[in-house]
């Protein structure tokens, strides 16, 4: 009995040192997209944890009186250090950030750290498409100022089931930066998109995916939720702003920029998407106004926000790491790109008024179909987007201002319409 009992424990110990393999207990209301199983584990424990269906990532679910300090996941031979990434305000447990597979598996490894007590664990499986590289590559920019080319929906998403609920319309006033928190090893980014569209679809609820726009490493963009003919694309209410989405756009770029920057590639489509979308709404690059903090459960009030921000902006303290420490260190300079390309693409259109200091401004009837009365107000910027003058139009005006200058009407809507002039 005791050399019995001496043998067991010598099996179990060097078992443990291996790794013990984990009951899951599957929860229903699953389905060939997604399963969600829940399982007892204990702190600085080794796991082996297999799976009834093959899967291509996984998001682990914590209590929020726990934190994911020293646990990790082994891939293969990947070591993937977990960390908490709350994206949706629903959430009872803290989420890991969502870790995408090279390929569909059945089993990997798990070592708790401080986690203990019930987990969760979130399985998805985006059947695979075979990567677009030769068609990604149409995907590129084109055009500065117009809209990006970016891959629809109808290709990234084929094979899995179809968005819900109808598309709600939000006018834009914030342009909102995002990272997927994932890992940046990943090199088949149409397979990246397809997981989150499950995660937000099937694990966290929402109608479809959460960003108006994803941009991968290698500067492709990826057409977000869909305005299903109902809203137009690009203002489709999202579902990414710590439940607080009305007025905002989600450009979520995947990776994890907390230790790394973004690529160049990726940079310049970041920029390219808020230029557009910036010029087309008529918002100011460095403005602030101001915008509701969530959680909801917060009850945070308002505060000024960035026009072009954070995801962690917009959310009360440590909510998210969102986009990342090094992405929202660098936030200043992306608005000074973007307000750069935005002077690029107005001058493109713009008629040269004037290099003196006291300028005549008057529309150019040849450029503009439209007549000098529809204007009411005239502002002046100068290429960093702020406000050099503002008054009421005239047909003929002169104000003083140094250097030189161009202009190009903008709409705001009707009876609000704007001649805006930029100062060089
Ligand atoms: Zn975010």
């Amino acid at each position: 009995m005791r050399v019995f009992s001496l043998l067991t424990g010598l099996f179990f110990l060097s078992f443990f040192c291996e790794s013990q393999t984990l009951p899951l207990s599957y929860k229903s209301a699953g389905s060939a997209y997604f399963a969600k199983a829940t399982a007892e584990v204990k702190k600085d424990s080794s796991y082996l944890i297999k799976t009834k269906n093959a899967f291509t990532s996984v998001v682990i679910k914590i209590p929020f009186t726990q934190d994911f300090k020293k646990a990790y996941l082994l891939i293969s031979n990947d070591t993937v250090r977990l960390h908490g990434d709350s994206h949706s305000d629903a959430d009872t447990l803290l989420g890991s950030q969502l870790i995408v597979m090279p390929q569909p598996i059945q089993e990997l490894r798990f070592y708790s750290g401080g986690v203990e007590g019930k987990l969760e664990f979130h399985f998805f499986t985006a059947t695979s498409l075979s990567p677009v590289k030769k068609k990604e590559n149409t995907y590129r920019l084109n055009a500065v100022c117009e809209e990006p080319t970016s891959v629809p929906q109808s290709i990234w998403r084929a094979g899995l089931p179809d968005p819900i609920g109808t598309p709600v319309a939000t006018p834009v006033k914030f342009v909102i930066v995002h990272h997927s928190a994932g890992s940046n090893l990943a090199s088949n980014y149409q397979e990246e998109v397809r997981n989150i569209y499950l995660l937000h679809t099937e694990s966290n609820g929402y109608d479809d995916i959460g960003y108006n726009f994803l941009v991968a490493p290698n500067g492709v963009i990826y057409k977000g939720r869909d305005g299903r003919g109902v809203v137009a694309q690009d203002n489709v209410r999202g579902a990414h702003m710590c439940n607080k989405n009305d007025s905002t756009f989600a450009i979520c770029m995947l990776g994890n920029f907390n230790e790394q920057l973004p690529t160049t590639a990726a940079l310049q489509s970041l920029y390219a998407l808020a230029a557009w979308k910036m010029q087309k709404e008529n918002v100011d690059v460095n403005g602030l106004l101001v915008h509701s903090v969530g959680p909801t459960s917060a009850n945070a009030g308002s505060k000024l926000l960035p026009q072009l921000a954070g995801h962690r902006d917009g959310c009360t303290p440590r909510y998210t790491e969102c986009p990342g420490d090094l992405l929202y260190e660098i936030l200043p300079q992306v608005r000074d790109s973007v307000a750069k390309m935005r002077q690029t693409c107005m001058v493109t259109h713009l008629e040269d008024i004037a290099s003196v200091s006291k300028t005549f401004l008057y529309l150019n009837q040849t450029l503009l179909p439209v007549s000098g009365e529809e204007y009411k107000a005239v502002v002046v910027n100068d290429v960093l987007g702020r406000t050099l003058f503002e008054g009421i139009f005239q047909p003929e005006m002169s104000i003083s201002l140094e250097g030189k200058h161009f202009f190009k009407p903008s709409k705001r809507g009707k009876g609000e319409q704007i001649l805006r002039i930029v100062a060089f």
